[in-house]
């Protein structure tokens, strides 16, 4: 098999295999050939790769910030050579055209080394004077051992936007993939070793979720950051609470974009497609509920239409297909379901809607229009290429339907309206906000939602935080006054 790794889990800087796991068979979503078998990490396996990370812990948070940086600048540079390759693999595990995963999966990995290995020399504690020549300095310290679970759309960008902030801060990591993408991660993990990371630092164990299920109960853990859905977010959650563990939540969302009838309709049209044809729909922050302004209702679904039909669907690795299968059969199925949903419930259907025949798992993208706020498909996360479109009057009508859902992860409006843009984005009820673009999620900027969607934010100087916590020290420089 052309994709078999070497073995299942990377493990204090190897490769290592135990068969008493249960087999996970890794499948080419385009053709639904088996590339990879691995077997799901047993208690033995997770023990090992928890007490690797914990033995590497203290000898890397000792390192300077400037010699832990270096590794991960060198271990972006080596994702950023290795490009192509990197992004054939990630197309095999995920089913992703090589054209988006050229430029969006390996890339991003390294510019979250790079950024956040840049900022390490850089990450300090603080003098606070407080009189009388008294003073506190705090200290930024590591939290220990970090558990990443992922999920499966983007492998590769989801174990760097997880590694590199922890290991900049000092920390190790174990980190699960979902075990329908499991090939990406393994290699993030050989590169940073490759890059001079000590061993254990960063480890990856492979399985099902009561594989993540057991890593976040463990006591040897303080940190879990889990990419997912709500449901598993909260289970992730209420486990770690339990064990006062610090979390990141990055979870689904069911994303509003908003199209006034000013916008210029081409860039909202392809902010609709962007935000949610991308990747086939399978991206947390796509922005499904497409609320179009009545007046350019219909100009915008014809020429997003005419648009639709230029997609390039079929073989993933060709360079020119735009528009690739999805992550499994499952997904589609799913997808596929919500979309007879959508037509029971007396949405319009203008385009798209079917599956294509095959043995890969591929959709048509999907439209529907005249959708209202309580169908299903306006109030359900999909994660596929389903599309929906709402009619609106105006501003204040449109805002509050917006926000009338329990996620909260992103939300964008076009307009030409200055002033308008922005008093929109600041009734908006999400984290990640967009006038008049959609989906960018740039290492420099805090990424997560609200609500719902997920605790704490991901990239960003803001990231450093969720990865460290102050220590307080108090100094006198003057005798201690006791009232007895
Ligand atoms: P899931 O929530 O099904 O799984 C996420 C990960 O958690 C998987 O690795 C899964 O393992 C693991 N898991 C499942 N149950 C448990 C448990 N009880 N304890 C610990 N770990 C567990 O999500 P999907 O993989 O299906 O991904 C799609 C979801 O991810 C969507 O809702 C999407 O919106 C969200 N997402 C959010 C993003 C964001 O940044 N906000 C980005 C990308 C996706 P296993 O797969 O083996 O079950």
């Amino acid at each position: 098999m052309k994709f078999q790794p070497t073995a299942s889990h990377f493990i204090n800087g190897e490769y290592v295999e135990d068969t008493a796991g249960e087999q996970i068979d890794v499948i080419y979503p385009a053709t639904g050939e088996v590339i990879a078998k691995l077997h799901s990490a047993t208690p033995a396996i997770i023990d090992q790769a928890l007490n690797a990370a914990q033995a590497a812990q203290a000898e890397w948070a000792a390192m300077s910030g400037t010699e832990r940086g270096r590794v991960l600048r060198r271990a972006a540079d080596i994702m950023r050579d290795r490009n192509r390759e990197l992004s054939i693999l990630e197309t095999h595990d995920t089913g992703k055209p090589l054209q988006e995963t050229l430029v969006a999966d390996a890339t991003s990995g390294a510019d979250a080394l790079e950024y956040f290995g840049g900022l390490a020399a850089s990450l300090t504690g603080e003098h606070i004077p407080l009189g009388g020549g008294d003073f506190v300095y705090t200290i930024r310290e590591a939290l220990g051992v970090c558990v990443g679970i992922g999920a499966w759309n983007y492998p590769t960008q989801i174990a760097c936007w997880k590694g590199a902030p922890a290991l900049t801060c000092g920390n190790t990591m174990v980190f699960k993939p979902s075990e329908t993408t499991p090939l990406s991660a393994l290699k993030v993990a050989e590169i940073l070793i490759e890059a001079g990371a000590p061993k254990g630092v960063y480890n990856v164990v492979q399985g099902y979720g009561n594989v993540g299920a057991s890593l976040i109960t463990d006591d040897r853990v303080a940190k879990v950051s889990l990419t997912g859905s709500v449901p598993t977010g909260r289970k992730v959650y209420a486990a770690a609470a339990d064990g006062m563990k610090h979390v990141t939540m990055e979870l689904g969302g069911k994303s509003p974009m908003i199209v006034f009838d000013d916008a210029d309709m081409e860039n909202a049209v392809s902010g609709a497609i962007l935000g949610n044809f991308y990747s086939s729909g399978q991206v947390c922050s796509n922005g499904t509920r497409v609320f179009v302004q009545k007046g350019i209702k219909e100009a915008f679904l014809n020429r997003l239409s005419e648009r639709l039909a230029t997609a390039k669907i079929g073989d993933p690795l060709d360079e020119d297909v735009n528009f690739g299968p999805m992550v499994s059969e499952n997904q589609m199925n799913i997808a596929l379901g919500y979309i007879e949903k959508g037509k029971a419930e007396g949405a319009r259907l203008v385009f798209g809607g079917a599956r294509i025949e095959g043995d890969g798992f591929y959709m048509q993208p999907t439209v529907f229009a005249d959708v209202t706020d309580d169908m299903t498909i306006a109030r359900e996360e999909i994660f596929g290429p389903v599309m929906s479109v709402l009619d609106f009057d105006t501003e204040d009508e449109v805002l509050a339907r917006a926000n009338d859902t329990e996620f909260g992860l992103a939300a964008g409006v076009f307009t030409n309206d200055l002033t308008r843009g922005h008093r929109i984005v600041a009734g908006f009820e999400a984290g990640t906000c967009y006038i008049n673009t959609y989906n960018l999620a740039p290492v420099e900027a805090p990424f997560g939602g609200s609500k719902m969607s997920g605790v704490g934010r991901e990239n960003s100087k803001l990231a450093i935080n969720h990865f460290s916590e102050m220590k307080t020290v108090y100094v006198s420089m003057n005798d201690v006054e006791a009232p007895y």
